[in-house]
């Protein structure tokens, strides 16, 4: 085949806002049967917000939020951030925080410094604490459960070996990710929505745009490997994503989009990038390779 048609194919790209790494790109596109859509920063906003802080029997719950927020202070997760960002608009300057570590996919811990203690802090997702042996108490776990049937990711705080609270903490769907999904499944191609956060708010948000398929609670390090598995499968895997643990994952699948809006490395790892951080235009991108290819033939 002549590269004309697909030079021009890239260049019709950029007008739709889809930046293409090379011509050869749009082969791999017309093939695509399967599309995996990252949740947070992909199908939904990503620009976090909390919702609620509850804290355990004889915990000021100020005190909850501003040893959380410190704690995430070196955050750079959507989450952590957002955490940060109410407690300092509510306790004004933070603890200081000593030896922050991020947890992949988890969380964070660090030494906050609260109220001339040095508390030993963890926050995050509810496997960080069973992994480190504690307990949540029944009326957090009401609260954590009431929390994530409303669709919020639920982060837990710990200090000095307890449990003391959480967070609840949520995005919005982007307005134009459920048509972008119809506009995929009109094209014969199967959405899967793939998700490190909980399953009840993953099947909530596919539920709102109009995905049937849910992968959910993958750590970071083992999204490559769902990407390998489908297409061991024998699935033609284009996967959507924006984060930095997206990149692996990106680069594994037969076909890479990252949303201009999100991590370096995520668009270092794609094949096409949607400069808008819009889905629809990963439709515009697979409608534009069967239209190209099928003007060389
Ligand atoms: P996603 O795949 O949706 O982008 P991540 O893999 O980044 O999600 O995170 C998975 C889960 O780990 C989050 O939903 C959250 O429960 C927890 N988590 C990750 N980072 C943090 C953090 N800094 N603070 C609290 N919880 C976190
Ligand atoms: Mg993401």
């Amino acid at each position: 085949a002549t590269p004309t048609a697909l030079l021009v194919g890239t260049g019709r790209g950029a007008q739709l806002g889809i930046l293409i790494k090379g011509p050869e790109v749009l082969e791999s596109t017309r093939r695509v049967d399967t599309v995996v859509l990252d949740k947070t920063g992909t199908v939904t906003t990503g620009v976090m917000t909390v919702h609620d802080v509850t804290s355990a029997a004889g915990v000021d719950a100020e005190q909850l939020l501003r040893v959380a927020g410190a704690a995430e202070s070196g955050s750079e997760h959507p989450i952590g951030r957002a955490i940060a960002a109410a407690a300092g608009d509510r306790a004004g300057l933070l603890p200081s925080v000593r030896d922050f570590a991020n947890v992949e996919g988890r969380g964070v811990t660090a030494t906050v410094a609260d109220a001339g203690h040095d508390l030993e802090v963890l926050v995050g997702r509810p496997s960080l604490m069973a992994d480190r042996g504690l307990e949540v108490d029944a009326d957090l776990e009401v609260a954590r459960v009431a929390g994530e049937q409303a669709g919020r990711t639920v982060v837990l705080v710990a200090w000095d070996g307890i449990v003391r609270g959480l967070v609840t903490v949520g995005d919005a769907v982007k307005d134009t990710s459920a048509e972008a999904v119809a506009q995929l499944k009109r094209l014969g191609l199967t959405p899967v929505l793939l998700t490190g956060d909980n399953a009840t708010v993953a099947h909530q948000v596919a539920a709102e745009v109009g995905i049937e398929r849910v992968i959910a609670e993958v750590l970071p390090q083992d999204k490559v490997a769902v990407i390998a598995g489908l297409q061991r499968d024998g699935k033609v895997v284009a996967m959507v994503g924006d984060g930095v643990n997206d990149a692996a994952a990106l680069a594994q699948a037969d076909l890479g989009l990252a949303m201009g809006t999100g991590a370096d490395v995520a668009i270092e790892a794609a094949d096409l990038t949607l400069v808008r951080g819009d889905l629809r235009a990963a439709v515009d991108a697979i409608r534009l390779a069967r239209r190209t290819l099928t003007t060389i033939k």
